[in-house]
């Protein structure tokens, strides 16, 4: 079968020919539907090859930790699922028994690194190829009428900012500000459930005027352009007051120092970008009683709960759909900032 895959380092992403795996005992053959390309990819393939040995990852890489599929094979022993069945990959894999994972925070597993449990594109073999192998059943989340390429990249790009913003609801009552920085795949998602789930007035910031755009068009009342400025311009929006949650989709120096600087008293800061930024905070430097945080990912259930956001009307993901062949097109898509939404890969 075709497979997009890491090869070596520093290289880019390639098609190539592997064999079709079989499913083992309790794992499920799924023949892929769709695959989500996440800027999370970019940076594991810009790793130095001793900072890509130390996080575990092997190589080849079949890359894909969104993605969607048909039931084409059941391992021995696995119940509950049926061949034909169109499902959802929860990627954010655990053991499945320790205290996280009971509560369905596969995402904070506590003995995933020990167990060498690694999520499907990001260690395992992922959803950018035919056939994919899930470890589990209870990975599955039924789409049931949901189209898959119009939301396979709900298990990350929805569910990421879900899990983010579901903890900061809270924070976000009437006549309050939510900031999303970075209106990109995961941004555009947070923009929805923000509009979705609370009344909060969504201040959209980007570099990008074309992103704005469609910050706009999903939802955000302010499109603010993301330069030194951007915190000032947060302020003046707010009274003076300052955001009560800001969610920053970049996590890069500049976009932390906006988002810290732009916090209300109380507010939260939530990092999700792996930009590469470390936030100063400190007596004086934010307003007081903010708290941050550094989410990742999600749980099974609010996965269930996204993607009833999207049956209901709530969400919808902007896609741009590439085949397989052209998967490398679709990175480098992604590096030059031209993807709309997100790309996803159809086999
Ligand atoms: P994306 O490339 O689709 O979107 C990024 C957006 O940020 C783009 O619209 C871009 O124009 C904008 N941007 C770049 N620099 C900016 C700046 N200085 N100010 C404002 N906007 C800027 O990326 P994505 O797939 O949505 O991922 C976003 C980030 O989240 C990445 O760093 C990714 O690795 C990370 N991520 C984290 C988790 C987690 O669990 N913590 C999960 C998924 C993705
Ligand atoms: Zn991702
Ligand atoms: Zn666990």
């Amino acid at each position: 079968m075709k497979a997009l895959q890491y090869t070596r380092i520093g290289s880019h992403p390639e098609v190539v020919e592997i064999e079709k795996p079989t499913p083992g005992p309790g794992q499920v053959l799924l023949q892929v539907t769709a695959a989500g390309v996440c800027h999370s990819d970019e940076y594991v393939m810009g790793l130095s090859a001793d900072e890509y040995a130390a996080a575990g990852y092997p190589l080849p890489l079949t890359l894909g930790h969104e993605g969607a599929g048909i039931v084409a094979e059941l391992g021995e022993g696995v119940e509950h699922v049926s061949v034909g069945d169109a499902v959802a990959v929860y990627g954010p894999w655990g053991c499945g028994r320790c205290h996280n994972c009971s509560q369905g925070k596969e995402n904070y597993c506590t003995n995933a690194a020990a167990e060498g449990i690694m999520p499907p594109g990001l260690g395992a073999p992922g959803s950018m190829a035919e056939y994919m192998i899930v470890d589990d059943a209870r990975h599955l989340v039924p789409l049931g009428d949901l189209d898959p390429v119009e939301n396979v990249s709900l298990t990350d790009a929805g569910l990421t900012p879900y899990h983010a913003i579901k903890n900061s609801l809270p924070k976000l009552g009437a006549g309050t500000t939510a900031v999303v920085i970075g209106t990109g795949g995961l941004g555009h998602v947070a923009i929805q459930i923000l509009r979705a789930l609370t009344s909060a007035t969504v201040v959209a910031l980007d570099i990008s005027e074309e992103k704005l755009g469609l910050a706009t068009e999903v939802g955000a009342h302010h499109a603010v352009l993301s330069d030194e400025d951007a915190v000032a311009a947060i302020r003046e929006l707010t009274g003076g007051l300052g955001a009560e949650a800001v969610f920053d989709f970049v996590g890069a120096g500049p976009t932390i120092a906006t988002a810290v600087g732009a916090a209300a008293a109380e507010a939260d800061v939530t990092i999700v970008g792996i930009g590469g930024g470390t936030a100063h905070v400190g007596f004086g430097s934010i307003a007081y009683d903010a708290a941050l945080r550094i989410p990742y990912w999600g749980s099974r259930s609010e996965l269930i709960e996204v993607l009833d956001l999207a049956r209901s009307g709530h969400v919808g993901v902007e896609v741009q759909q590439y085949s397989l062949e052209d998967g490398p097109k679709a990175y480098e898509a992604l590096a030059s900032g031209s993807v709309r939404g997100r790309a996803v890969i159809v086999p």
